[in-house]
């Protein structure tokens, strides 16, 4: 699942949530409380970090070629 920030155009607080790509929820500042929020795709909350140079049986970005 996505993590996405919103950053507030009117104080430009950033807040992070997971949700689906397709959501359409509308998330309010925390700060100010407008809704004037800008959606910023920010990582893919995948659980595992780093790269060992091993490249396992999936692919982790969608753009290997398998046959
Ligand atoms: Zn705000």
């Amino acid at each position: 699942m996505p993590l996405f920030e919103y950053r507030c155009k009117e104080c430009g607080h950033m807040t992070e949530f997971l949700e689906k790509a397709d959501a359409k929820a509308q998330h309010k500042c925390e700060k100010c409380g407008s809704t004037k929020t800008d959606r910023i795709l920010s990582a893919f909350a995948v659980g595992k970090g780093g790269s060992s140079g091993s490249t396992g049986a999936s692919c982790p970005t969608g753009t290997c070629s398998l046959s």
